[in-house]
C-alpha cells in the first residue's frame, strides 16, 4: 500500500492548497528538502514517520498563514511543530495523519545595539548561534551543550546549559518570545506584555502557540572557556561518586563550573567518564574545583584549554540509526543514592543487553543542579518549572537507552520505566526525591508538567485557555508533553 492511500485526505488537501497559496514553502516526499527534513531527527521513531508534506515557513507571517489554513472550521488538520528534531519520541515533532511545520527556515540572528540581547529565529540549532556570538566576541548564551540540538524545543522545555550555575535555566534568560497563536495573531510575550504567556512558555513547551523568535539575554564572556574530560580507569564507582558529591554538594559551588558524570554500558561492560567545563579562562592545567575527580585514576583529555563555545559545542550530527528512550529524575545529592542507582541498574542492563545481542547502548548521566542555579529564576521573572521551591543542591539524572531492533522496543521501554520507579521509590523513602521531572529529559510515560506543582499547572492551564480558547494546541497538535493528554488532563486540574 502506498503512503498516499494511508494519508489523511484532509492533510493531503492542505498540502495541495498551501502549495498554491505559499509557493516554495511545501516539501513533498521524494524531494531533496523533504529528505533533508527526514534526516534531521535524532531517533528512528521520529525519522521514520512520513507526513504527506512538510510546511517550511520563512517568516512568522508564513507561520500565521499556515495556522490559519490548518485551523479553518470544517477543514481542521492536525499538525506537528519541529525545531531541531532532538526529542526522541515518535510524533513529538513529526506526524503521520497531518502535516509538519518545520521551523528550519526561520534562521535569522540579530544582536541588539548594546549587545545585551540576541534575537534568534526558532528554527536554528545552537551551533550557528555560538558561531555568530563568537564572531562578535565577548558574548555567550545559555544554550545546549551539543550544537546540533534545536533552540526551539530546548528553550520552551527549560534548558540545562554549561552556564546554568551562573545564569539559571536557559529559559530564565528569554526576555521575549515572538509567538503565533492559534488565531494566527503574532504577539510578543515578555515581562510587560502578555507576561502570563511569557512565564508559561518557560517550561510549558508547545501548549500555547508556535514560537517564531527567541530574544535571549547574552552573558558577558571575558576570554575563552576550558573544556575537558576524564575517563576513569578506577573500578571503584564509590570513589567516583564520592568525588561527584564533594564537588556538586559543595556549599561554595564555583558557578563557572559545570560537568556531567556519564556511566555508559556498551557491548558487555561499563565505562565511566566525566565531561567537564569551566566558562572562564584558567592558567592551571585544570580548574581546582575538579580536583576530587583528578585525584582518581583516569585518562585525561584536556586539549580544549581557553577555547570558545563553538568548538565545545561542535560535535557533528549523525543520521538517526536507533530507537531511543529517556528517563529522568531530580534528587538531593547523596552518596547512597548514587550507589543504589548504579547497583540497581547494573544487573538489569546486563540481562537486557544479552537480549539485544549486546547492541544496547545505555547511559546514566548525573548533572549537578547547584542551589545558585534555581535562585536565578525569581529575579528573572519566574518560569513554570517550580524549581524556585527547591532549597539546596540537587542533581538531575538522565538515562538514555538506544537500540536498533524495534522488536525489542516494548521490553526495553518497560525495563526503563521499572528502573525509574525503583529509583524514585528508594529516593522517596529516604526523602531524597525532588519534584522536578525535567521535560527535555523525560520519558514518554513520565509527567514532567505535573511535576511543576499544582499551582504552576493551574497557571499553565489558564494560560492555554486564554491564548488558545479553542484548544487548537491540545486537539490538533498531539505531539509532545500536552496539558490535556493522559495524566496531564487540565480538566482535572482546574
Ligand atoms: C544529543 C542531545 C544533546 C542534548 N543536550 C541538551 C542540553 O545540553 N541541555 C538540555 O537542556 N537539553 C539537551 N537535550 C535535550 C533537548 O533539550 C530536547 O531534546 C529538546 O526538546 C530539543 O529541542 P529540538 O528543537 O531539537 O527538538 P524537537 O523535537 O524539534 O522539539 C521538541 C518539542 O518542542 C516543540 N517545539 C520545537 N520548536 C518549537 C517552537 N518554535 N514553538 C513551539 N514548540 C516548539 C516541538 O513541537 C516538540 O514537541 C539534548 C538532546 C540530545 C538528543
Amino acid at each position: 500500500m502506498s503512503n498516499l492511500s494511508v494519508w489523511d485526505p484532509i492533510a493531503v488537501g492542505h498540502c495541495q492548497q498551501l502549495a498554491v497559496a505559499l509557493p516554495g514553502r511545501v516539501a513533498t516526499p521524494g524531494t531533496p528538502p523533504y529528505d533533508a527534513f527526514s534526516k534531521h531527527f535524532w531517533s528512528l521513531q521520529e525519522s521514520t514517520i512520513s507526513p504527506p508534506c512538510v510546511l517550511e515557513p520563512r517568516s512568522s507571517s508564513d507561520v500565521s498563514s499556515m495556522i490559519d489554513a490548518l485551523t479553518k472550521t470544517g477543514h481542521e488538520c492536525p499538525f506537528a511543530v519541529k525545531g531541531g528534531g532532538h526529542s526522541p519520541y515518535g510524533g513529538y515533532a513529526n506526524i503521520h495523519n497531518g502535516v509538519v511545520i518545520s521551523m528550519a527556515g526561520l534562521n535569522t540572528m540579530e544582536i541588539s545595539d548594546d549587545h545585551s540581547v540576541v534575537k534568534i529565529g526558532s528554527g536554528l540549532t545552537w551551533l550557528p548561534v555560538y558561531e555568530f556570538l563568537d564572531q562578535i566576541g565577548g558574548l555567550a548564551v545559555a544554550g545546549g551543550e551539543n550544537g546540533d540540538v534545536g533552540v526551539g524545543g530546548l528553550l520552551v522545555g527549560g534548558g540545562i546549559s554549561i552556564l546554568g550555575p551562573r545564569v539559571g535555566w536557559s529559559c530564565d534568560n528569554v526576555v521575549n518570545f515572538e509567538v503565533v497563536l492559534s488565531s494566527g495573531q503574532i504577539i510578543n510575550a515578555n515581562q510587560t506584555h502578555h507576561s502570563d504567556l511569557w512565564k508559561s512558555l518557560k517550561g510549558g513547551t508547545n501548549n500555547f502557540g508556535v514560537v517564531t523568535r527567541y530574544d535571549l539575554a547574552t552573558v558577558p564572556q571575558k576570554g575563552g572557556i576550558w573544556a575537558g574530560s576524564l575517563e576513569f580507569s578506577t573500578r571503584s564507582y564509590s570513589d567516583i561518586f564520592r568525588a561527584f558529591v564533594q564537588i556538586a554538594d559543595s556549599s561554595e559551588y564555583d558557578p563557572y563550573a559545570f560537568f556531567s558524570l556519564e556511566l555508559r554500558f556498551q557491548n558487555t561492560s561499563w565505562s565511566v567518564e566525566t565531561v567537564l567545563s569551566y566558562s572562564r579562562e584558567v592558567d592551571t592545567v585544570s580548574p581546582p574545583i575538579f580536583q576530587p575527580f583528578l585525584d582518581l585514576d583516569s585518562r585525561a583529555n584536556f586539549s580544549s584549554k581557553n577555547t570558545n563555545f563553538t568548538t565545545v559545542a561542535n560535535r557533528g550530527s549523525q543520521s538517526p540509526s536507533n530507537q531511543i528512550a529517556l528517563s529522568t529524575g531530580t534528587y538531593k545529592i547523596n552518596m547512597d543514592l548514587l550507589d543504589f542507582i548504579f547497583s540497581s541498574t547494573d544487573a538489569m542492563v546486563r540481562e537486557l543487553s544479552e537480549l539485544h545481542n549486546n547492541k544496547l547502548f545505555w547511559q546514566v548521566t548525573f548533572q549537578p543542579l547547584p542551589a545558585a542555579w534555581n535562585n536565578q529564576t525569581r529575579a528573572k521573572g519566574g518560569n513554570s518549572l517550580g524549581t524556585d521551591r527547591i532549597e539546596g543542591n540537587s542533581f538531575v539524572m538522565l538515562v538514555t537507552a538506544m537500540w536498533p531492533d524495534n522488536s525489542l522496543s516494548a521490553v526495553t521501554q518497560s525495563a526503563l520505566e521499572t528502573m525509574q520507579q525503583i529509583i524514585d521509590y528508594y529516593a522517596n523513602s529516604r526523602h531524597l526525591k525532588r519534584d522536578l521531572v525535567y521535560l527535555n529529559y523525560a520519558g514518554e510515560a513520565q509527567s514532567p508538567l505535573l511535576s511543576y506543582g499544582k499551582e504552576n499547572v493551574k497557571v499553565l492551564a489558564q494560560t492555554a485557555k486564554k491564548y488558545d480558547p479553542d484548544g487548537v494546541f491540545q486537539r490538533l497538535v498531539p505531539g509532545g508533553f500536552k496539558l490535556s493528554k493522559g495524566r496531564h488532563n487540565l480538566e482535572n486540574i482546574i
